[in-house]
């Protein structure tokens, strides 16, 4: 017996076959070039040279190539169709009932991944490059988790060693993920650790140092530097992180084009830009060709307002100065962690390509508090039964926002996003908001110095 076209009305899934091959790159099309990355020894544009000795060479390649397309190896695709990918594209019908709105809120898959979230379409490709040149082990700090243990899997799956610096903070208070990494095999330190000099200097003062994602970067780093079969991996923010995850957006393209459907607004959230851009950027280049007006909305937390009240400037990349100075939305590199449940949103500056997009007018960005983000998570838990990551909680307020406008002017618009990750590893945060312990905050003062006038 076959399911009736009612039923299946809008879940629109591909089949293994017509998974994307190649992954789009948006630099060649950005509407400016991208601005260099800069050595801020010399302020001269970083010789790409000098990142061989911190990333996979695939990658390097992959991070200032102006190829449109990228084809994905056969091993990558292999590994994203027992993710498994193609990820279905679901129409949120109970959502709009409940809303009563005429618009149509369409959203992407990737909480599915074993990782429970986007992260693996790029830790995937990291590895992936990583085994092919001969790289022993993988080396990235990790805040929350998510991009740790994405990482951790990945490893396993191509037979890499695989070391996560994790601030400290989150080892003790969110063991969870940590088993999650150790049962894929990883060694997870707690940062900072006693295994680099940086470590060591911060742990000899304070034995129960908290740390922080800028010192764990930094571990990382030195790690890396100190071993010639090791590689360092980052979970966003760069180019090549973004082009991998356009492999969302492609997808997505595809499967609207298979219900003869366009979004007119695509919204998501922002930490560094990686899984906005994935999803967006495949829309967004029909956007820069003037073939479509769609509304690209960016969102942040209040706490970390990087694209709402940050300046667009050269910043360093990592609050410990090791890295080149990128041009950014930031919020300063010494930007102290904000008191908010959203681990992945807590980064200061924002991908340069999404930056860039911004600046020129073609995205828009909003913000918002905690709390209103929560109870938009918990309407999308009662009215299509999935527990959301707080950080994608942040996009589905926007789009519960907008379809509650469209319900005022009458619009029929189509409201697109990325559901990019389940928060089954945050119902500590989800128990604070249902007993009115969660704090909004946002910085009264935002500091960000100057480097390149
Ligand atoms: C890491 C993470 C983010 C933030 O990172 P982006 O690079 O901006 O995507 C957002 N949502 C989830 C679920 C994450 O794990």
């Amino acid at each position: 017996m076959k399911v009736s076209e009612s039923v299946k009305e809008h879940t629109v899934f591909l089949n293994p076959d017509e998974i994307p091959t190649s992954w789009y790159n948006i630099l060649p099309d950005l509407p400016a070039p991208p601005d260099p990355y800069l050595d801020p020894g010399d302020m001269k544009p970083v010789n790409p040279q000098k990142m061989l000795r911190l990333f996979a060479q695939e990658l390097v390649m992959q991070e200032i190539s102006t190829e449109r397309y990228i084809k994905i190896p056969d091993e990558v695709l292999d590994a994203y169709l027992r993710l498994p990918r193609p990820t279905p594209l679901v129409r949120a019908k109970r959502l709009e009932a409940f809303l009563k709105t005429p618009a149509q809120i369409y959203y992407k898959c990737e909480y599915l991944s074993p990782a429970g979230s986007h992260k693996p379409n790029t830790a995937i490709a990291q590895a992936y490059y990583n085994m092919k040149q001969g790289t022993e082990r993988v080396v990235t700090e990790t805040g929350a988790g998510q991009w740790g243990s994405s990482l951790a899997m990945s490893s396993a799956l191509f037979g890499l060693k695989c070391r996560v610096y994790m601030v400290r903070i989150s080892y003790k208070q969110k063991p969870g993920r940590r088993v999650m990494m150790e049962t894929y095999g990883a060694e997870v330190l707690p940062s900072p650790s006693n295994n680099t000099k940086f470590g060591r200097s911060l742990v000899e003062k304070d034995p129960e140092h908290h740390g922080s994602l800028g010192i764990a970067i930094t571990e990382a780093v030195e790690d890396t530097l100190t071993d010639e079969k090791t590689r360092y991996c980052l979970g966003s923010v760069l180019n090549h992180v973004l082009t991998h995850q356009s492999i969302v957006g492609l997808e997505a393209k595809k499967q609207f084009e298979m219900i003869d459907v366009y979004p007119d607004v695509i919204c998501g959230c922002i930490g560094g830009g990686s899984n906005f851009a994935g999803f967006a950027y495949p829309f967004m280049t029909d956007k820069l060709k003037g073939k479509t007006n769609t509304d690209f909305v960016a969102c942040e937390p209040r706490a970390v307002p990087s694209t709402t009240k940050g300046i667009y400037t050269y910043d360093f990349g990592d609050s410990g100065e090791m890295t080149p100075l990128v041009r950014m939305y930031t919020l300063g590199h010494k930007y102290a962690a904000p008191p908010i449940h959203s681990g992945g949103l807590r980064y200061h500056g924002k991908a340069p390509s999404l930056c860039l997009l911004i600046n020129k007018g073609y995205m828009r960005s909003v913000a918002y508090h905690q709390n209103e983000v929560f109870e938009a998570a918990k309407t999308l838990a009662q009215t299509e039964g999935l527990i959301t990551a707080p950080e994608t909680a942040h996009n589905v307020k926007y789009a519960i926002d907008e379809a509650l406008r469209c319900k005022q002017t009458g619009e029929k618009k189509v409201i697109a996003f990325n559901m990019c990750g389940h928060g089954l590893l945050d119902l500590q945060a989800y128990d604070d908001f249902l007993n009115h312990k969660l704090q909004d905050w946002e910085p009264t003062e935002i500091n960000v110095p100057t480097y390149v006038k």
